[in-house]
């Protein structure tokens, strides 16, 4: 199974998830998204995770992404990438160690492929 595939597995068993499928993003979003392009949004994501998700610690986890205010906030609920206890409980991702590079591109991943989704519908 290739990288796709897994997310793509993934992203359907969220979709499932009453919780998490109620997450879309507003026009108001999908134009700020359209307006500066998926790289430099994605290069925020990057910011978000490495600063906000990536480190062993955590003071505030689960309570570091905002509901509202980024594409890439909405992304993160919406995919279970929002704190590690969501990223544990999902992704089986260990919390209290720092990230590694392969997790932190996974989380992009499922970030960039659920953005490309949500801006197609
Ligand atoms: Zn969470």
């Amino acid at each position: 199974m290739n990288n796709e595939q897994s997310i793509n597995i993934v992203l359907d068993h969220l979709a499932h998830s009453k919780f998490r499928s109620s997450f879309h993003l507003k026009e108001k979003d999908k134009n700020y998204l359209k307006e500066k392009g998926m790289p430099i949004i994605m290069s925020h994501a990057d910011d978000f995770i490495t600063k906000r998700l990536a480190p062993a610690v955590i003071p505030n986890d689960g309570k570091q992404t905002p509901m509202r205010g980024h594409p890439v906030f909405i992304a993160q609920h919406a995919t279970a990438c929002c704190c590690r206890s969501c990223l544990y409980k999902w992704h089986k991702i260990p919390m209290h160690r720092e990230l590694t590079m392969e997790e932190k591109n996974y989380i992009l991943a499922l970030i960039k492929t659920w953005l490309t989704k949500e801006m197609e519908k």
